[in-house]
């Protein structure tokens, strides 16, 4: 099969503009004529339905949470990106495109890159018409600071809590549509089928967590909105209800997985404490504006921080990369803080965390400025660790975030299976093989907003006054697959629990496809995976009954999903004998240990197709074309 992108032809910065043109389009009396189903509904899936409720079209949206409110976007700290140059200083359209592909490792599509950029503008404005709080400077413009990998400042923040205002805006959008009618709100559901229908993408099976009734919903065209799967590696910073199961599921119906094996290891987490936790904490980016990284220079220092001179202090990063310093992009930040815990220099007793120091920005600002920028993470930070951050440097190590690999998706947001389109983190879209900071947002929000808008109408206007059967077998058929799975697991009744056997899954991931992965590694990891997922479905053990509320039984389904996408992320990790961003082979890599990309050989998207629980994916190519940007050696230096 030839995976085509369907980019649009012309100049890179008139395709977005051109593809609007010649896409089809609904009229405004026939969109009400259309159901659509969004599933998830954080801020690509909120976004989305909003704007498809206004538009006129029949919405239906679900999600596992008892509110769209809960939705892991929820978490996000830190800011969103967008080109405006309020500060007048040297931003544009083409610096943030060039910035993210660059910082992607020329490993994301240019096309879809330059969209995102040009359309981050309009977020800013649509988002502040909504209301949303963005921090303002002294004359009333909105304010900016800086992220990884940009030496410029685009990012737009409100506080600490970022996603939870762009969240509420966009929640807000959603309520008004609720009431007018045209969204139909499916709270506590969970996607478990898709169901396909002569090739094409018609419906959902979903669970009701709270009566455990399975039931199919119809729709013209579903669109997938359900987030990132960092949770694979069952310690991370996302919400601990954040999954691959809608994704997996229609991945198991023909959509084809890309780029599994691109994961984002941040590298400002608190560390971890212990065996027992299930949960990591992200401290966020935004606090390397005024925060400096060091380790003492001194192995097994023992001295408190605030008695270390100066002297005996290596601010590495700014050491190496004195041009971005502190704000080098996470995988780079992220490798030097392995590399120098490494060699000896980390802290405490597990010797597995570095410093964030704020002294000399509240020397140089005051407590007050610092409190105002960061007030509370701080809090946060001082809850979760005891220690006092404006007193104390912070202690922080890399720990899984955010995964830039997703299902396939063409230009237009569509995945392998017509009808079925992908937005948000859930997709593999944009990022390549790194995110920069604040981009998430921006690519969650451009999605739901502005792209799937003006490009689900291409896919719809071909079946216009044509109706979905529900009565059609591939409904019955799917929900039923969904019950004997559900009533499978059920009786398993062995002794293992579930968190058990994802921990255990967790730690292979880590140790053979974390922060560094080779061959022999990974070769292992390929053996114990299956292994562990027959144990899975041999020994788990899920009390109680699938009639009511079981929070395991969710989980359980979840983790079966994580067991077969955990062996995809190898065999692509293992695929790809190069190192660009967040995957780093051991085998590929320069004299000074940075990565080495194999432009000749690997610069693609790998997008895999499912053929069977037992048997391995098929690996096709969607060749990356540079055009504007040509593919060099990344240096932040
Ligand atoms: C701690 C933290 C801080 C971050 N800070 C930033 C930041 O400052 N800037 C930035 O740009 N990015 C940040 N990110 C990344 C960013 O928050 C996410 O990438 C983004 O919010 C994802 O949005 P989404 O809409 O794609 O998915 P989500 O917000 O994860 O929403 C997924 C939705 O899908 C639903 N769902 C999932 N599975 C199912 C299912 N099977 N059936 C039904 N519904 C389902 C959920 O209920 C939810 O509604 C941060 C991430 C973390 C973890």
């Amino acid at each position: 099969m030839t995976l085509d992108p369907r980019i649009p032809d012309g100049p890179l910065d008139k395709k977005w503009e051109s593809a609007k043109f010649k896409n089809q389009l609904v009229n405004p009396a026939n969109k009400r004529k259309f159901d659509v189903i969004v599933v998830g509904t954080g801020l690509a899936g909120a976004a989305a339905a909003a704007s498809l409720g206004e538009l006129g079209y029949n919405v239906k949206a679900f999600t596992i949470h008892d509110s769209p409110r809960r939705a892991h976007s929820i978490a996000a700290q830190g800011g969103i990106n967008a080109a405006k140059n309020y500060q007048n200083d040297g931003d544009s359209v083409h610096r943030l495109f060039y910035d993210t592909v660059k910082g992607g490792d020329f490993r994301s599509r240019e096309a879809n890159v330059h969209r995102l950029a040009e359309v981050s503008v309009n977020i800013i404005d649509q988002c502040v018409a909504q209301g949303v709080p963005f921090a303002r400077e002294y004359g009333g413009l909105l304010a900016n600071r800086s992220f990884g990998g940009a030496q410029v400042s685009r990012t737009f923040y409100a506080r600490g809590q970022t996603g939870q205002q762009l969240l509420l805006g966009a929640y807000s959008a959603l309520s008004r549509q609720i009431k007018a009618g045209t969204v139909t709100m499916y709270n506590r559901h969970e996607m478990l089928e898709l169901v396909v229908v002569d090739g094409h993408a018609r419906g959902i099976v979903t669970r009701n967590l709270l009566t455990g009734e399975i039931s199919s919903h119809s729709a013209h065209t579903v669109l997938l909105c359900t987030g990132g799967y960092s949770n694979v590696y069952f310690l991370s910073t996302n919400g601990r209800g954040c999954n691959v199961t809608a994704g997996w599921r229609c991945h198991r119906k023909g959509a084809m997985f890309a780029n599994p094996c691109y994961t984002q290891i941040h590298p400002t987490c608190i560390p971890q404490a212990g065996d027992h936790q299930s949960k990591l904490t992200l401290m966020s980016e935004s606090l390397r504006n005024d925060g400096r990284v060091w380790v003492p220079k001194k192995k097994d220092e023992t001295r408190a921080p605030k008695d270390i001179p100066e002297s005996d202090r290596d601010y590495y990063l700014e050491r190496i990369y004195p041009a971005f310093g502190n704000l080098v992009p996470r995988d780079i930040a992220s490798r030097a803080a392995k590399a120098v815990c490494d060699e000896g220099y980390g802290l405490g007793q597990t010797g597995n965390a570095v410093y964030l120091d704020f002294a000399e920005a509240i020397s140089r600002l005051g407590r007050d400025a610092v409190e105002t920028r960061y007030g509370n993470l701080f809090e946060m930070y001082g809850r979760i660790s005891g220690d006092d951050p404006y007193q104390t440097p912070m202690k922080i190590y890399p720990a899984p975030h955010y995964t830039m690999g997703g299902l396939w998706v063409d230009y237009n947001l569509m995945s392998t299976v017509p009808g079925l389109f992908v937005l948000g983190e859930a997709n593999f879209s944009d990022h390549g093989a790194n995110r920069l900071g604040a981009s998430a947002l921006m690519q969650g929000l451009a999605d739901g907003y502005f792209v799937i808008p003006n490009t689900v109408c291409d896919y719809l206007a071909g079946f216009l006054n044509t109706t979905v059967d529900h009565s059609h077998a591939a409904f019955s058929d799917a929900v039923n697959d969904a019950k004997e799975k559900t009533q499978k697991m059920l009786d398993c009744k062995g002794k293992r629990t579930v968190d058990d056997l994802h921990r255990s899954l967790g730690k292979i991931m880590w140790d053979r496809c974390g922060m560094t992965r080779d061959k022999a590694g990974l070769e292992q990891a390929i053996k114990e995976i299956p292994a562990l997922r027959e144990e899975f479905h041999a020994t788990v053990n899920i009390p109680g009954s699938g009639k009511d509320v079981n929070q395991t039984l969710e989980r359980a389904g979840r983790v079966a999903d994580f067991f077969e996408l955990g062996e995809l992320m190898c065999r692509d990790a293992l695929n790809r004998e190069e190192s660009c961003g967040g995957h780093f082979r051991t085998e590929h890599q320069t004299e000074e240990g940075a990565a080495k990309r194999d432009d000749d050989d690997y610069m693609y998207v790998a997008a895999w197709d499912y053929n069977g629980p037992d048997t391995p994916q098929t690996l096709h190519k969607e060749i990356l074309e540079y055009e504007v940007v040509k593919p060099s050696t990344r240096s932040y230096k």
